[in-house]
């Protein structure tokens, strides 16, 4: 009886290949939910074109942003840990290193250069949140310090843009040593009329918020970025009172007068050119 059995031929399923959408080709914001195509947001430097939501950058896609053409010159970049503490927590340090250096192509968390931006020389540092969270061991600290060193004999703008957890613990008092070294290093800047500008991103925690990213000449924030020393959390715990709305990010802080200006990723060039140019007395660019 065909009428109980299914004599026709099933609708075939469509090939699987067909339906696919190849991956990394759509984004979905964390913030809007929405879909944005990837070439649109790499376009738009990483922030979502719908509601402005910053995507965490690599120090690569920083410095390529920031530099005229895309082009500068590396220093120090074959610095590495000795891991002096000889350190094994839950994981053990040196092979946390070694997958640091496999997954992000870096020896540390941090990218020197120096080039041009909009024009006017600049020793730029940016650090890589995903060489173990950006954590600021005895490379990063020597290689901040040696930066700002470059800046002050050759003469040029410093600018650093910070994403980290913080001191790395697995270095212990070694990490703890680079805040009082690279302040001392900016305090010569200083002294010298170099102008030394700080750029917080998300995140800037821990001994970096501590130290050198509180430091500049002007402390730029991107918007909605954490910006803080120990975590929410904590603070609830130690002072047993809720937090307000909004604590410890940009909007919050330039509010309360910990930094100075809050600056959407798509004007941070212009800005960063316009005010070095107000710094060293110079006209507005010609071109
Ligand atoms: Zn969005």
């Amino acid at each position: 009886m065909a009428w109980f059995k299914k004599t026709r031929q099933r609708i075939a399923k469509a090939p699987k290949a067909a339906s696919k959408i190849p991956e990394g080709l759509w984004v979905k914001c964390p913030s809007c939910a929405q879909a944005i195509y990837n070439k649109e947001l790499i376009a738009s430097q990483q922030v979502c074109p719908k509601c402005a939501h910053h995507f965490r950058m690599s120090a690569l896609e920083r410095l390529s942003m920031l530099f005229d053409l895309g082009a500068w010159t590396e220093h120090d970049s074959g610095l590495r840990s000795t891991d002096p503490l000889n350190f094994k927590g839950t994981k053990v340090y040196r092979q946390q290193l070694e997958a640091s250096m496999k997954a992000t192509g870096l020896k540390d968390a941090i990218i020197c250069a120096t080039g041009l931006l909009e024009g006017l020389p600049v020793v730029v540092a940016a650090m890589e949140y995903g060489f173990i969270g950006g954590s600021m061991n005895v490379v990063v600290g020597e290689k901040i310090t040696r930066a700002a060193e470059r800046a002050l004999s050759d003469r040029q703008p410093f600018i650093i843009v910070s994403c980290s957890g913080g001191a790395r613990m697995m270095e212990g008092a070694f990490s703890l040593m680079q805040m009082a070294k690279i302040s001392a290093a900016l305090g010569r800047l200083d002294r010298a009329g170099v102008p030394y500008i700080s750029v917080l991103t998300d995140p800037t925690t821990g001994g970096v918020t501590a130290s050198f990213a509180m430091l500049g000449d002007l402390n730029i924030a991107e918007p909605k970025a954490l910006i803080g020393f120990a975590g929410p959390r904590v603070i609830e715990e130690t002072i047993r009172q809720k937090l307000p709305e909004g604590f410890q990010r940009s909007e919050f802080l330039l509010e309360h007068g910990m930094i100075d200006v809050v600056v959407d990723r798509r004007e941070l060039k212009a800005t960063l050119g316009r005010t070095l140019r107000m710094m060293l007395g110079l006209g507005p660019a010609t071109t």
